[in-house]
This record gives C-alpha cells, sequence and structure tokens, in this order.
C-alpha cells in the first residue's frame, strides 16, 4: 500500500537546487522591480534572466508542466506543486522557469484542446518563452457566472467575427495572443454555448482601452508586464480554424476552461504557500528579536497562538493541496477527467486564499508599524493576497461547488440516521435472543 509523504531523493535534489537558486539569484530582482517597469527596464531584465533561464534549462527544470510528448517534461502535478511552492516566494520566478501564468495554463490549454496546428503555431512558442498570452474570460457584466458572458463570434464564410468588451484580460497588453471566451451558440444547456478562439492581439478591432490599476498595483501603467487590461472586441475578424480544438471545439469552451483551470488552480496554492512561508519566516524573525512589555514577543501566548495557528494552517494547506495534485496524477494516469477532483480542487482553492491572506495578515501585525511600510514587502504581498479570494472564481463560487458534491453522498432522513430512540429499538430486536431475560425500558 502506497501512502507515502516523501519526495524521492532524485527530485529532492532539484527542489533543494531550486531554493538556493530562487533565494541567491532570483529573489534579489525584487527590490529594483520599479526599474523593470520601463521599456529600456524591460530589456535589462530579459539581459539579466536569459541566462538565468540557461541554467533552468541545463537542469532540465524548464517548462516542465506538460507531458514529454507535448513539448514538457510530463513532471505530473505533485511535482509541479512542489516545484511552484518555491517558485511562489517571488513573483519573477515562474517566468525563468518557463512556468508563468497565464502562459503555462494557456499551453496546458492548447495541448490538451488545440489542435495539431494550434499547438505547432501557439503552444510550441509558449512553451519556448517566444510569445507571451492571456486568457480574456472575465467581462464587466459578468465573472463568477460565466453563462452571462456577451461576447459573441459568428461565423461569417471562413472567418469569426467578434464583438464585446472584457476586462481583468491579465497580461493582454503585452501578449501575443489572446484566448477569448466567446458566445458561438444558442444551446439549451448554457455550458455548450461558449468556445475559445484564439486572436492575435494585433488583429485590426482589438482595442486595448487600458491596463486597469488594482489594489495590488495601483501605480500600474497600460502596456507594464503584469496588468489586467479591459478590451473592446470590435468586429475583429480571425480564420475560422482559430476556434481552439477546431470544428470540434465549438460548445466546448467551458469543458476545456475547465481542464486548464484544474492544474492551474494546483499551481495558484503551491505558489501562495511558497509567499506564506515567506511572512511566516517573517513572523517567526520578528517575534525571536522585538522586545517588549517585559519580553521577546515570542514569549507572549497570544503571538504563540499566530504562530501555532499559522503553522497548522499552512501544513493544512500544503497536505491538501498536495492530496489534490496527487488525485489529479491517478486519474490523469486512468485517462479520467479532472472534474473527480472537483471536491478537493474546490477545497483548496478558498482554503489556500485564506491561509495565504491569514499568516500575512499576523505578519505585519506582528511587525506593527514597520509592517505597514514598503520597507518590508508583506503590505504588497498583502494586497496582492486580497486578490486570491477572487480570481480564478470568488470563494463563495467553490464552496458551493464543494457542498454540493459532498451533499451527493447524503440523503434526506427522518428521523435522523443517529436517533438514539429508533437506533435503541433497532438494537434491542438485533440482540433479543442474547437480551432475553433483561428487562429494559425504551
Ligand atoms: C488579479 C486578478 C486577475 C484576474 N485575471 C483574469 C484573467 O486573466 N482572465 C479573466 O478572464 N479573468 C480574470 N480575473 C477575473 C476573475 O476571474 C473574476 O473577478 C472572478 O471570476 C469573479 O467575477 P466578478 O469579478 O465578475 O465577480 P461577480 O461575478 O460579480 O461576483 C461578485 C461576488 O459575488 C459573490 N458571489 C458570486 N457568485 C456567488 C454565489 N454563487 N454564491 C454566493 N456568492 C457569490 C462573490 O463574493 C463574488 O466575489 C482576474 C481577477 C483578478 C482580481
Amino acid at each position: 500500500m502506497a501512502w507515502d509523504f516523501q519526495t524521492e531523493p532524485e527530485f529532492e535534489a532539484k527542489l533543494e537546487w531550486m531554493r538556493g537558486f530562487v533565494r541567491e539569484e532570483i529573489i534579489p530582482l525584487e527590490t529594483l522591480a520599479d526599474v523593470w517597469r520601463t521599456p529600456e527596464g524591460r530589456q535589462r531584465f530579459l539581459r539579466i534572466t536569459a541566462p538565468l533561464k540557461e541554467q533552468v534549462k541545463q537542469q532540465g527544470l524548464w517548462a516542465a508542466h506538460l507531458p514529454p510528448d507535448m513539448g514538457g517534461l510530463g513532471f505530473g502535478q505533485v511535482k509541479l506543486g512542489l516545484m511552484h511552492e518555491i517558485l511562489g516566494q517571488c513573483g519573477y520566478a515562474p517566468s525563468i522557469f518557463g512556468n508563468n501564468a497565464p502562459d503555462s495554463g494557456n499551453a496546458e490549454l492548447l495541448a490538451v484542446g488545440g489542435t495539431p496546428e494550434q499547438r505547432d503555431r501557439w503552444m510550441q512558442p509558449l512553451l519556448d518563452g517566444k510569445i507571451r498570452s492571456c486568457f480574456s474570460m472575465t467581462e464587466p457584466g459578468a465573472g463568477a457566472d460565466p453563462t452571462l458572458l456577451t461576447t459573441s463570434a459568428v461565423r461569417d464564410g471562413e472567418e469569426w467575427v467578434i464583438n464585446g468588451h472584457k476586462w481583468f484580460s491579465s497580461n493582454a497588453s503585452i501578449a501575443d495572443i489572446l484566448i477569448v471566451m466567446v458566445k458561438t451558440g444558442d444551446h439549451e444547456t448554457p455550458y455548450r454555448n461558449y468556445s475559445m478562439i484564439v486572436v492575435p492581439t494585433n488583429t485590426p478591432g482589438v482595442n486595448i482601452l487600458r491596463d486597469v490599476p488594482t489594489m495590488g498595483e495601483p501605480d500600474h501603467k497600460t502596456g507594464e508586464p503584469g496588468g489586467h487590461a479591459e478590451i473592446l472586441y470590435e468586429n475583429v475578424r480571425v480564420p475560422f480554424e482559430n476556434v481552439v480544438g477546431g470544428e470540434a471545439g465549438i460548445g466546448q469552451g467551458f469543458a476545456l476552461a475547465q481542464k486548464r483551470l484544474g492544474p492551474g488552480r494546483i499551481h495558484h496554492a503551491m505558489r501562495w504557500l511558497g509567499q506564506s512561508q515567506r511572512a511566516f519566516d517573517l513572523l517567526c524573525e520578528r517575534a525571536l528579536t522585538r522586545y517588549t512589555h517585559g519580553s521577546i514577543l515570542a514569549e507572549k501566548q497570544m503571538v504563540q497562538d499566530w504562530i501555532a495557528e499559522s503553522y497548522a494552517e499552512m501544513q493544512a494547506a500544503r497536505l491538501l493541496t498536495l492530496q489534490a495534485a496527487w488525485k489529479m496524477d491517478q486519474l490523469h494516469a486512468a485517462g479520467k477527467h479532472y472534474s473527480d477532483a472537483r471536491i478537493e480542487i474546490g477545497v483548496i482553492k478558498f482554503w489556500g486564499a485564506k491561509v495565504l491572506y491569514n499568516v500575512i495578515d499576523r505578519a505585519i501585525q506582528i511587525h506593527g508599524s514597520l509592517g505597514y511600510t514598503t520597507d518590508l514587502p508583506l503590505e504588497s504581498m498583502y494586497r496582492a493576497a486580497r486578490a486570491a479570494r477572487i480570481y480564478d472564481g470568488p470563494d463563495e463560487v467553490h464552496k458551493v461547488t464543494v457542498a454540493r458534491q459532498v451533499l451527493k453522498r447524503y440523503r434526506p432522513s427522518e428521523p435522523s440516521i443517529d436517533h438514539v430512540p429508533t437506533r435503541r429499538a433497532a438494537a434491542l430486536e438485533k440482540f433479543a435472543d442474547a437480551l432475553d431475560g433483561l428487562s429494559l425500558s425504551h
């Protein structure tokens, strides 16, 4: 029976290399974030990180998210999850490992749902880091309920004509291609009305109005990496074959989105743990350092409570996430759909986001005024963490999914299945022979 919580030694050695590499080579880039934002700074960043990417390739860790026959390394979700835990410590790390959102998810989508031509044309350049991509689904009027999306694609001969209004299309303003969720049908089952179409960003009619400044990046300027674009699609014409999956992909937009989002949620949850661990390290270090009211903070019971709660929450999130990843690997190996892991995936999405938020919040609190300043990364981590409870589906939607699935295991029962008088009557009957002679009241 396999019930093993250990990482195999060869892979652990890779992880150990990653830990040192991220700490020594990538995290130092963080404090120069303002430098990298300008177009010239972006070029400098690419020059500095090019040799780092080479090192990652030499280690055999580049673009590890796809199966080998699709150009990746076939690591599976558990190994990828362990990698993302390390990469999550620094926002720059995933791109240096060829594994950054949304490109990794989009490459995965094209791998599982694209035609061979689409894989050659867009997936391979994405894996090689030669092009950037965006997943453009949310609209100002529809997000958590995607059946309300209105952006449409109408077939006109050998072309699609796309019209609509999207926002929060992350990375669109620096992307080469946009994967756009569009309404293509009028089926009575709303989920079958949507398809995904690949739109090169420079297609006439793609009007990027702005990158929307956010709590995470209030000073963000349109065109800088990491923006969330508002886009008008105005009579955008693309070839018919750009629909993901070709003819067979029409009406399959949501089914394909699930394939993309499942692994993505594992990666998110593990990256959040990387962030949580960074905040937790600061929390513990401060507890041992700061003296106030007669002792160091580590000796105050309330602070011990934060440390114990944070540790327990993080450990629970880690085990939940790795178990979800393991289940997905089992399903994949059996040729089954990830939807059979929807409880596990839903749980880690809301639980992981909550843990991230809690741990950073406590780390800020223990630092007092220092925690509120930009002298520490905690304030920016906190602002970024708030979004985790919203993107890739808000907490509430995942809780609805989890509760619905869990409730399928139950039936209404009157009286309760554990109603003692009912069970006692049944037990008296069951053991009547043995109880013969005993006087028992009901
Ligand atoms: C940083 C960031 C990056 C993003 N990147 C992308 C991207 O790259 N591409 C993309 O397409 N989208 C992206 N999004 C959008 C994101 O996916 C949506 O914000 C999300 O799906 C929620 O949709 P909404 O914002 O329209 O909220 P709404 O649908 O308006 O929901 C608002 C709130 O209503 C509540 N709610 C909703 N449904 C239920 C329910 N059934 N029960 C109880 N309460 C409910 C929840 O609290 C929810 O937060 C991003 C968002 C953020 C914050």
